[in-house]
């Protein structure tokens, strides 16, 4: 039994290695440049492995030994970046009780499902925006082959002040609520703020990601007050730029994005709302709006439901979540850069794509939303090896059924995937 189990790994590494070594020809049908936003007819990229090495007018021929991928009848793209997921968990009824009932090993089983399902759905990277730890597990067994699952960045846990949205006791009884410090992501001071961040670093994460007001799904009453000083703002973001962090900012209320824009972070997260003062503030910056449209409507819809959320919740669910898509529409108009993000997870994980219809609907075309979903989501990321398909950026390739410029819901359509130059869901 185990000699078996042994030779089976073995063929399983040759098989792979024989796979990353591969040169592959993809014929593509239509080919989204998005860069310069155009649709491009009969192209052929090719792969070495990892790597995309050439991008071809024409349909080129596999020589002997070369893969030929035939995805004729579809349109190609680079892999989609979704910049504010939460890989850890799912709304729903029960989730409050689970945090007490749930140990780390469900989280991460659960995880790991929606790892899959995310890939799947032709999102290659994700920045997963705050969990409890069990996101950089997830990030790292990704990248050892365990679990199959879109490209990571994570914050690990995202940084609050006491009683803030991310405070992770928010409206616990006395005895469990404790006083969470920097250790667990609970900043009080610009003293605080650096240690919250050095935390972080220590527990790997890739980026920092702060709650600058209140939010909705969190036990407390205020939805969209400033939770953060400029000067707290400013030590997170000082201290994170020492070890390369980049700095997010949650944020529903102006003055608290005001303050987080101010202080320096490099995107604001939901943005509901906006006053023009801070869109100008961030065109002045290069700040970029991280909109999560379909968050907020999800929200809105679940609150509707009785019993859903906690009265608390709901109340804020039911009012702010609506205000997302008509700030991000005056945002976009006026100039904001925006960079693609749908919250997964306060909605159904592999539901992504339907951020790309709402995008659309609020007058964005989409070439502009895939170009916020790729090149931009990397510009934000600083990770120059994706967000494109040119020659040596990593062979990060997706095909949808259909022409999404003649019709948005061919993006949910995803008929293959390859990330890293290995092909996880295949044509038929
Ligand atoms: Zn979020």
């Amino acid at each position: 039994m185990h000699m078996k189990k042994a030779l089976l790994l073995f063929s399983m590494t040759i098989v792979s290695v024989c796979t990353m070594a591969q040169k592959t020809i993809i014929h593509c049908g239509q080919l989204i440049d998005v860069k310069n936003q155009t649709v491009l007819k009969e192209m052929t990229i090719i792969t070495d492995g990892a790597t995309i090495t050439e991008v071809k007018k024409g349909y080129s021929l596999a020589a002997a030994g070369e893969q030929l991928i035939d995805l004729k009848k579809l349109t190609v793209m680079p892999g989609l970046i979704d910049m504010h997921v939460h890989m850890e968990s799912e709304t729903g009824p029960a989730n409050y009780l689970n945090g007490f009932t749930w140990n780390p090993g469900d989280y991460a089983f659960q995880s790991a499902v929606f790892a899959e399902r995310t890939l799947m759905s032709g999102f290659t990277t994700v920045r997963d925006l705050g969990g409890s730890g069990v996101n950089i597990s997830l990030r790292n067994a990704i990248n050892k082959g365990w679990v199959k699952g879109p490209r990571v960045y994570t914050a690990g846990k995202s940084l609050a002040s006491t009683g803030g949205h991310a405070d992770p006791t928010n409206n616990y009884r006395k005895d469990l609520m404790g006083d969470p410090g920097p250790k667990e992501g609970v900043v009080n001071s610009v003293e605080d703020a650096a240690k919250a961040v050095r935390q972080r670093y220590k527990e790997g994460s890739d980026l920092i990601k702060i709650t600058a007001t209140g939010g909705v799904l969190s036990m407390a009453k205020d939805g969209s007050g400033a939770q953060f000083t400029v000067e707290e703002v400013k030590a997170i973001v000082e201290t994170a730029r020492d070890y390369g962090f980049k700095v997010t900012a949650h944020a529903h209320g102006a003055e608290g994005m005001k303050r987080a824009v101010l202080g320096g972070v490099n995107s604001i997260e939901h943005g509901s709302y906006m006053s023009e003062e801070v869109m100008d503030l961030m065109k002045e910056r290069g700040t970029y709006l991280v909109p999560t449209i379909i968050a907020g409507k999800s929200s809105a819809d679940s609150a509707k439901k009785p019993g859903y959320f906690p009265d608390m919740v709901r109340a804020k669910a039911l009012v702010i979540g609506t205000y997302i898509q008509s700030t991000f529409a005056k945002a976009y108009k006026r100039g904001v850069k925006i960079a693609f993000g749908t919250d997964a997870g306060v909605y159904a994980h592999g539901k992504n794509w339907m951020e790309f219809v709402y995008m659309t609907e609020a007058g964005m075309p989409i070439l502009e939303a895939i170009h916020a979903a790729t090149v931009n989501a990397a510009d934000l990321l600083g990770e120059e090896r994706i967000g494109s398909i040119e020659k040596n950026k990593l062979a990060d390739i997706i095909a949808v059924d259909g022409d999404p410029v003649k019709d948005v819901t061919s993006m949910g359509k995803v008929k293959f995937v390859m990330k890293n130059g290995v092909v996880y869901k295949d044509v038929k």
